[in-house]
């Protein structure tokens, strides 16, 4: 038995499902905004909350918040936000597209703040979804499990809970409490001794490793950091104003429609603009932390490069790294009491994703150009992925670049496939997902 049911569930109240509760409620009929529910394991709405860091940038141009493209006009835009917070001045006079990464998180909870028709619910943690079916076997809706033992059914359930972080295996023998991925990176350390001398390993060399290796030395300040990564040094972000155009939305189709050498040239070629680079200011600071370090004649930072974590295991209360040097093939160990892993996202769909998946028995779990899960059967019902189909959509399906057109995309999607209702009291020949709606006088029925 179903706790309650809503005819839209989204789950995660990231950027992704925000964009997409705007977009229901400028875009789509009362009845299917009011009837649709966003959920959100947290206690508070917030922005990639584990790597929050005050002196982190968006980059991302604040003009493509979550509806600026789609509606320039539209009271949830960044620009809103900040008249309504009384910061507009002070925006404008910082000169900068780039806002702090903290002010998106703030004008992601005024979003949430200003709906008026979706719903939010914070603190409900999904922990599975499964099809639901009528008696005679149909795809007509969904079930999703929620951490407090209840459930949710729904007939369409839009997935927005980001991607799965990456812990590399051979880390799979460490205890939990000496591994720290990015996403956890602020919970964590505030649970640590400021004073303690902890021995630190940082491993990864891109952007959310060197802003933990920055936060570090505020954070743990008598710690001895020391930085591993497999390239040969730290470099910035490969981009341009013409690689950029890559992140257009209206790039979107053309990466879509690429055949398969010419998707896997792009996703290659774009792998440096967005990934395994470090912001260009970020790694002048880095630079002078670390010349500054060993000027004083600390040596409390140390950067090794070219260098692989060979095995890693826990022996006399403390992580020993093999390192394998990957220029003179020398292999040595390394004593840790912390390891950071700035390691990523998992390029598998996330776990709640597979299982639903597999419980649907799909051999491949793919999306149409609409983001609509591609099912073996004929449904009643219809499940939507945001921000992990960089395969099929391109490099700027994870970013903020494309969440407005994304969620109108979706929305449209959703109105197309809502045909059948109950309308004005009289049921059509499938029953099996009804919905109810009221038409306007005027006859439309959500398109
Ligand atoms: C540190 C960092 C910095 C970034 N900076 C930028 C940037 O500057 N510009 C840019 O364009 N992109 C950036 N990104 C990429 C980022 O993926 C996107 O900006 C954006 O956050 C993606 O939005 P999303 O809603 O798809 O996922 P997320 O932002 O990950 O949001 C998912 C939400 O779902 C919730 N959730 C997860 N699992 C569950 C569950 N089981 N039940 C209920 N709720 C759940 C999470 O708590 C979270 O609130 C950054 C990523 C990171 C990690």
């Amino acid at each position: 038995m179903m706790d309650r049911e809503v005819e839209l569930l989204a789950i995660g109240a990231g950027p992704s499902n925000l964009a997409l509760a705007v977009a229901l409620e400028e875009l789509a009929p009362d009845d299917l905004a009011r009837n649709s529910l966003v959920i959100e394991r947290a206690e508070a709405v917030q922005w990639q909350r584990g790597l929050l860091l005050p002196w982190t940038k968006s980059q991302v141009s604040f003009l493509k918040d979550l509806v600026t493209r789609r509606n320039p006009r539209s009271r949830f835009s960044f620009l809103n936000y900040l008249h309504s917070v009384g910061r507009l001045d002070d925006f404008i006079n910082m000169g900068s597209f780039t806002p702090y990464r903290i002010e998106i998180s703030d004008y992601l909870n005024w979003v949430a703040d200003s709906l008026t028709k979706v719903r939010l619910e914070l603190g409900q943690d999904c922990v599975s979804v499964e099809p639901r079916r009528d008696a005679s076997g149909s795809l007509n809706g969904w079930i999703t499990r929620l951490g407090d033992g209840s459930a949710i059914a729904s007939r369409y359930l839009v997935f927005g809970a980001g991607r799965d972080p990456h812990i590399p295996a051979v880390f799979a023998g460490l205890p939990a409490s000496r591994l720290i991925h990015s996403t956890q990176y602020r919970p964590r350390v505030a649970g640590l001794s400021r004073e303690l001398p902890y021995r630190v390993a940082v491993i990864g060399s891109a952007q959310s490793a060197a802003e933990m290796f920055r936060a570090l030395q505020d954070d743990l300040p008598n710690s001895e950091v020391t930085w591993l990564m497999r390239a040969i040094g730290l470099s910035a972000y490969q981009t341009s104003k013409f690689t950029n155009e890559l992140y257009y939305p209206s790039f979107v189709d053309k990466f879509f429609e690429a055949r398969p050498e010419g998707r896997e040239q792009i996703l290659r070629e774009m792998h440096h603009t967005n990934y395994s680079g470090v912001a260009p200011s970020l790694l002048e600071s880095l630079y002078s932390d670390l010349y500054t370090d060993r000027l004083a004649g600390l040596n409390r930072k140390r950067l090794i490069t070219m260098v692989d974590v060979a095995a890693a295991r826990e022996e006399a209360d403390e992580a020993v790294l093999e390192l394998a040097d990957r220029r003179t093939g020398a292999v040595t160990r390394l004593h840790r009491d912390l390891i950071f892993l700035g390691t990523g996202f998992a390029k598998q769909m996330p776990g709640i994703v597979r299982g639903l998946g597999a419980a649907l028995g799909l051999a491949e779990i793919t999306v149409n150009r609409r983001y609509r899960l591609a099912l073996d059967e004929p449904s009643a019902a219809a499940c939507y992925l945001q921000g992990v189909n960089e395969g099929t959509h391109g490099i700027a399906d994870t970013l903020l670049s494309v969440l407005a057109d994304r969620a109108a995309d979706t929305v449209a999607d959703i109105l197309a496939h809502r045909p059948r209702v109950k309308v004005n009291g009289h049921r059509p020949a499938d029953s099996s997902a009804l919905v109810t709606v009221r038409v306007p006088a005027d006859g439309r029925v959500g398109r």
